[in-house]
């Protein structure tokens, strides 16, 4: 099938199949990644291989830790205000959708939330230029969501926010295209889109933020303990570190993050051309911030709905339902989905647009 998912969703079928085939003989170890002491020998190189091939794709500067978690992205919208805050009492935040909108509303437990910017406006079809931004020159962090998955808006621009550290919720965009981790003071996501399975976080965070967490924070969620143990305070989710791994070995072996930029923008321009030629189908997002990676789009009477996804799923493309929230479809084409789904796609909604439009 043509798997459209926006998470979990598709990983690259090339990974899959390495992993059966390791699946109860890991490199002659006679077992399973699953079964493996965290602490041991073939695990701890597991860890350091997955580690370096992430520092290497993102081209991670000497001065950031890489922590693997779990918790989760909504984990994150807990624990970043109870580490980065740092003797402050307000952060800002920017609202473009419903994923920040969560961010927002959990920070608010934990310190003053500022909007600095919000994209209420157009009903959260736009990413509010920089120059409308108010930031707070005491905020502690400035939080953006660089993709948000449920409307589909994503920044092609990084906000500057000057001395204020610029964190980042890369949940949905996580490699999907070089990022210059320098211009961030934070960058985390779950990793259940890009990266590998569920139940792993990611978090990339600047070295000078750490050591300052508020002291109600969870051992297991302070960034100076997980970095001074290797994310290893506790039993870190080991199996799906290791699929991250096959993952990032994938993505360099397909010319690492430049090229994934190249192929997700070929793959999205299959869609939001024919998004833009098409008077049946409407896309509510502004051109210029429209996501690489989830594209919503509606057809022009909701009770064609049901009928449009049962003929999708007759031909193999499956999970195109949009989001409770916005409604419509949504086709979420991350790295592993290949421009054939696309071109799949396109040619079954011009059918559908023959047959009803
Ligand atoms: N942030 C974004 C942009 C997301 O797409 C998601 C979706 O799953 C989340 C946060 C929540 O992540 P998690 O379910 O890993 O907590």
């Amino acid at each position: 099938v043509f798997n459209f998912s926006a998470g979990p969703a598709a990983l690259p079928e090339p990974v899959l199949r390495e992993a059966a085939a390791e699946m109860l003989d890991w490199h002659g170890s006679g077992m399973s990644v699953m079964e493996m002491s965290h602490r041991g020998k073939e695990f701890m190189g597991i860890l350091a291989e997955t580690k370096a091939l992430l520092v290497e794709l993102l081209q991670i500067p000497s001065n950031y830790k890489v922590l693997f978690l779990q918790g989760g992205a909504i984990g994150q919208n807990a624990i970043i205000p109870m580490n980065l805050l740092r003797g402050r009492t307000s952060a800002d935040y920017v609202h473009t959708g419903e994923w920040s909108k969560k961010s927002i509303e959990e920070a608010q437990k934990y310190c003053t939330v500022r909007v600095a910017a919000t994209a209420e406006a157009s009903q959260y079809t736009h990413v509010p230029k920089q120059s409308t931004w108010d930031i707070d020159p005491n905020a502690a962090y400035v939080h953006i969501c660089a993709n948000e998955t449920i409307g589909g808006v994503e920044y092609h621009w990084t906000p500057d926010t000057g001395d204020i550290p610029l964190v980042a919720d890369m949940s949905s965009n996580f490699l999907s295209k070089p990022v210059d981790v320098s211009r961030f003071g934070l960058i985390y996501g779950g990793a259940q889109k890009n990266i590998g399975p569920a139940g792993l976080t990611l978090v990339i965070v600047r070295d000078d933020l750490i050591g300052q967490a508020l002291p109600i924070t969870p051992s297991v969620f302070d960034y100076r303990v997980l970095a001074d143990n290797d994310s290893m305070i506790n039993t870190p989710p080991t199996y799906a570190i290791y699929i991250a791994g096959l993952v990032f070995k994938w993505i360099k072996a397909q010319g690492g993050l430049a090229a994934m930029a190249e192929l997700n923008r070929r793959k999205a321009a299959v869609l939001y051309d024919y998004l833009d030629a098409t008077g049946f189908y409407t896309s509510p997002i502004a051109k210029e911030d429209r996501s690489l990676m989830n594209v919503p789009f509606r057809l022009p009477d909701p009770k064609l709905d049901a009928e449009f996804l049962k003929g999708a799923e007759a031909r193999g493309m499956v999970q195109l339902k949009g989001h409770r929230v916005v409604g419509g479809m949504r086709a979420s084409i991350y790295n592993a989905v290949p421009v054939e789904a696309v071109q799949a796609l396109v040619a079954y909604m011009k059918e559908f647009e023959a047959a009803r439009g």
